[in-house]
């Protein structure tokens, strides 16, 4: 799959409709700085959103993310690439999040318990608890910061996908799937899911 190639199609075939990128956007509720990000390459439409975006180019899921018209024998090849390549993007940055995590997790872990049990003085002890909370911080906002860009939030009452505020993100209750949020779109606040994809 290639995001870029993958653009520039949908933006050959949004002008040979002669529609603006908002006119799109609001055929499908999402914002044109969504299908901005498409069309330059820095996103691929987020699954559900596919068939409806390409029932408006008038192309079909494989082409899309082929990003070409394709003729019925290279169809069944790109097909099954195509269902590959989202499958692993997916997990791909599942994985190395909760990678990150765990990582973050067991470091901070071990720094604490080396300060609480093995025998030293106290400044020492002090140290290293400093150094953990030092290192610490910044890496739970590097992280929020990359989960917060690696997909979007789904609105439960309008179905409205947005990117949050990085304070709103960072304030949010949440669970590992869920986070409450407001909806830029219709305002109300509720359990927004978190989708891997833009
Ligand atoms: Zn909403």
């Amino acid at each position: 799959m290639d995001q870029k190639k993958t653009g520039k199609f949908i933006q050959t075939l949004r002008k040979e409709k002669n529609l603006t990128q908002k006119e799109l956007a609001d055929k499908l509720l999402i914002t044109d700085k969504t299908v901005s990000k498409w069309e330059t390459g820095k996103g691929l439409p987020e699954v559900s959103l596919m068939l409806p975006l390409c029932e408006i180019l008038g192309i079909s899921v494989n082409e899309l993310l082929t990003g070409e018209k394709l003729d019925q024998a290279q169809y069944v090849n790109k097909a099954e690439e195509n269902i590959l390549g989202l499958v692993k993007e997916g997990k791909k940055r599942f994985i190395l999040f909760n990678m990150s995590a765990i990582v973050i997790v067991i470091y901070t872990l071990a720094l604490m318990l080396v300060a609480a049990f093995v025998p030293m003085q106290d400044w020492m002890r002090i140290l290293i608890i400093a150094l953990a909370l030092v290192l610490l911080i910044p890496s739970i906002i590097l992280l929020c910061y990359f989960d917060r860009e690696s997909g979007t939030f789904e609105c439960k009452h309008c179905g409205h996908r947005f990117t949050p505020t990085f304070k709103a993100y960072i304030m949010g209750a949440h669970t590992i799937t869920k986070r409450k949020l407001r909806c830029p779109n219709c305002h109300k606040k509720s359990w927004c899911i978190k989708r891997m994809y833009k």
